[in-house]
């Protein structure tokens, strides 16, 4: 790769959906929660920093002290900023505050901490051949079925759905036409979407299974189950 490259870490999510009612401990953001002694956040950004530039974290606004403390020891190229209400706001903010010469953006959710390099290598090659915005897939292990407005419900042949993971990868200008184009409150879960709107294709390249989202509870014990295996 001989593009400067920036990844973008969103990372300001609170992570409802993670919080186990049963505990009385306090609720911190997702991305700082810890596994097997290090957090989702530093997970992703250590994983990043040897592969790109740069690396630009967006957290809440309240927590950008931790943050500097969780990623304390991983030099300069890792920086701080502050996030927004929802995804999308929080991957304009980290890519305002790109530098001006990282001509290739990959953007990774914190939430998928356990992704390998291999994978952002992947992203990197298909852009390095050409690609304008390249996404990782993975099959869909489950029967699917699609729910339509009307209340009715129809399968969908798994064979050709792929289910959506990061790093997903973009050429900066269309990235940013992208994000300027869509508009608030767009509802969009990843980047590409925005870029799809624009009609421009989208290239696939095969996912990670270890890229899996942390959402909820069992999802934590996954990845701390892996990392477990792997000691
Ligand atoms: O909520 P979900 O897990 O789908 O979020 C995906 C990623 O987007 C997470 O890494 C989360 O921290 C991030 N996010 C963000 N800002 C928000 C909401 C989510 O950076 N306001």
């Amino acid at each position: 790769m001989t593009s400067r490259c920036a990844a973008l870490i969103p990372a300001a999510g609170l992570g409802a959906r993670l919080v186990d009612r049963r505990s009385d401990a306090p609720a911190v953001p997702k991305a700082f929660r810890q596994l097997a002694g290090q957090s989702l956040l530093r997970r992703c950004a250590e994983m990043l920093v040897g592969l790109c530039d740069e690396v630009v974290v967006a957290v809440p606004d309240t927590h950008l002290d931790l943050a500097r403390d969780d990623l304390v020891g991983l030099g300069s190229a890792v920086r701080v900023v502050a996030g927004g209400g929802d995804r999308q706001t929080s991957v304009a903010c980290a890519l305002a505050a790109a530098h001006s010469q990282a001509e290739v953006i990959v953007v990774h959710d914190a939430a998928r901490p356990l992704a390998q390099p291999e994978v952002v290598r992947r992203v990197l090659d298909a852009l390095d051949a050409g690609a304008q915005a390249v996404v990782p897939t993975q099959p869909v292990p489950d029967s699917l079925r699609w729910l339509g407005v009307d209340g009715q419900n129809t399968p969908i042949d798994r064979s050709s759905a792929r289910a959506v993971q990061t790093p997903q990868g973009f050429r900066r200008t269309l990235l940013e036409q992208a994000h300027a184009a869509a508009g608030p409150d767009t509802g969009a879960t990843d980047d590409a979407t925005l870029v799809e709107r624009l009609g421009v294709p989208v290239t696939l390249v095969d996912g990670d299974p270890l890229a899996f989202k942390i959402t909820r509870p069992l999802d934590l014990l996954l990845a701390e189950a892996v990392l477990a295996a792997q000691r």
